[in-house]
């Protein structure tokens, strides 16, 4: 059966985290979303995980008390030096019961202080990282996290290395899916034909319970409910499709410097990689790394990707607001509970059920963007990108 599924998340234990992160909150909202399986975030967060236990394991995933499906996976951060320059490389690992993971936090305590952040340290390379994990237990796995921000990705810009073999070394052969993040989509990775051979999968990143960014990117799979499903699904390329923003709206999809208000497209960016108004260096972004490393002119892959807008923004373009008002959440329940999910509402509802449900001008929006009428100004260095839709921008 197809299965959304974000394996992404953090939880209220992660740094810049809202503090109602809780599994009732993830659950209601990720069904409202239409996520089916939703990552716990943070599984080496000794109290966060002594709260997942309160949920059963089944099939290598949690079940809460009302059947919905958590999947154990967090993400980590390898801080390390390899030849001769520093690296920051962000990692998901997914683990299929707590047995295994209880054995994996013991090990991994060795490299991190693992109650400091629910994103932890690791004072060990991304191929030690997956060494130590195979050695305790073959079932777990990694996905290199957005592999293409500047920062702290196997491709970053900052830290970053220029293929998966020389990151992950000999270890390599374990990779086969990579998260592309939000200033990327599979079309535009699909540039680099070393990347043919991984799925390139989307999920969420979410530092917040709400169905604004839960699931804001995520992948749809062919797959039962349970661990090897879904890895096997993700193993074999079986990937329906992903939801995903446009790359432009993405934190670091162009080059820029934050402070000075200055972006530009690559082919545009100074070569000495400085600022023109003053002389700092630029972040160099997402699409700058892609470029550099393409050897194809034109996407070739056939995986297909849904463009989404979360409809909260949607609607708050219809009202003008922000996206967090009353009016504005009100508007959503109303949709959700008309059509079940808010992935139904973007992608499945008939645009006649739709007008009989919405406010003349969110069905107004909401068509604007099925139809693809959205302008974007790309983000850069650390600034979302601007978005209107229909020709309209929000205050
Ligand atoms: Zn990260
Ligand atoms: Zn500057």
């Amino acid at each position: 059966m197809s299965v959304f599924i974000d394996l992404h998340m953090h939880s209220r234990f992660s740094r810049a985290c809202s503090g109602d992160i809780n599994l009732q909150n993830l659950e209601s909202h990720a069904r409202m979303k239409g996520i089916d399986v939703l990552a716990t975030g943070d599984i080496t967060h000794p109290t966060w995980v002594k709260e997942l236990k309160s949920l059963d394991e089944r099939d290598g995933l949690l079940v809460s008390k009302t059947g919905f499906h958590f999947f154990l996976s967090g993400e980590v951060s390898n801080i390390y030096q390899q030849d001769g320059q520093s690296r920051r490389v962000h990692n998901l690992v997914l683990v299929r019961n707590f047995e295994i993971l209880d054995a994996m936090n013991s090990e991994l305590e060795k490299y991190g202080k693992l109650s400091s952040d629910g994103r932890p340290i690791l004072k060990m390379s991304s191929s030690q990282l997956i060494e130590a994990l195979k050695n305790i237990d073959r079932t777990i796995e990694v996905i290199p996290a957005h592999i293409w921000t500047p920062w702290f990705s196997v491709f970053g810009s900052k830290s970053g290395f220029d293929s998966i073999k020389d990151c992950f070394q000999d270890m390599a052969k374990h990779i086969f899916a990579l998260e592309n993040g939000l200033s990327a989509d599979p079309q535009i990775c699909s540039l680099i034909s070393g990347l043919d051979k991984y799925s390139i999968v989307s999920f969420s990143d979410s530092h917040s319970h709400w169905p604004l960014r839960i699931g804001r990117e995520a992948t749809n799979i062919e797959s039962d409910f349970s661990f090897e499903g879904i890895v096997g699904a993700m193993k074999g390329k079986n990937i329906n499709n992903t939801v995903e923003f446009y790359p432009q709206e993405g934190k670091y999809h162009y080059d820029g410097h934050r402070n000075c208000r200055f972006s530009s497209h690559p082919s545009k960016t100074p070569k000495d990689g400085k600022c023109p108004r003053c002389g700092g260096a630029l972040t160099l972004g997402v699409l700058n790394r892609i470029l550099e490393l393409a050897d194809r002119e034109t996407p070739v892959t056939t995986q297909r990707a849904l463009h989404a807008i979360p409809l909260q923004e949607i609607i708050s373009f219809a009202f003008n607001s922000g996206p967090h008002g009353k009016a504005v959440w009100e508007e959503y329940e109303k949709a959700i509970h008309a059509f079940g999910s808010e992935f139904n509402v973007l992608f499945n509802a008939g645009e006649e059920e739709l007008k009989d449900v919405l406010e003349k001008r969110v069905h107004k929006a909401l068509m604007s963007v099925r139809n693809g009428d959205v302008s974007i100004t790309p983000g850069y260095d650390g600034e979302y990108g601007k978005l209107s839709v229909g020709g309209q921008v929000r205050r």
